[in-house]
């Protein structure tokens, strides 16, 4: 009887401090109300957020406006970038992915969300795919 060997990809997701700020600052601008926006760069770095407004308008979803997501991918296409994440807001938590969430996922990207818990920001990453989801860690630099 032999040893199996188990191979677990972790992924992970790069990003500044600078860049986690300033989604901060956005997501918490937008409280009570979800905000969005997209995470573009190369190999799991993040070099480009794409703020996206929420045409939900609402708190507890997010619908990201078309014509700033046509941008924004047009952006990254003729930059030759790829799309690595989609973040979004939960100013009221939880910390992780809701129901909704996995429901509509639609790409296979890193979901961050940032949420609003003891009134304090926290931010996570999340892998996504057939109704199922794990955490992908982000890695934030100096
Ligand atoms: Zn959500």
């Amino acid at each position: 009887m032999g040893f199996g060997t188990l191979f677990i990809a972790m992924q992970s997701l790069s990003l500044s401090k600078e860049q986690l700020q300033e989604m901060t600052a956005y997501v918490h601008a937008h409280a009570p109300l979800e905000a969005c926006g997209l995470l573009a760069g190369k190999n799991s770095q993040v070099e480009k957020i794409f703020f996206v407004q929420n045409q939900a308008q609402s708190p507890v979803r997010y619908v990201m406006d078309p014509i700033d997501q046509l941008h924004a991918f047009e952006w990254i296409e003729s930059n030759d970038m790829d799309l690595l994440g989609i973040f979004h807001s939960h100013p009221a938590g939880p910390e992780t992915v809701s129901p909704t969430d996995i429901a509509e996922a639609a790409y296979a990207v890193t979901y961050v969300i940032l949420a609003c818990v003891d009134s304090e920001w926290r931010t996570r990453g999340f892998w996504i795919e057939n109704g199922e989801f794990r955490e992908v860690s982000l890695q934030v630099n100096e």
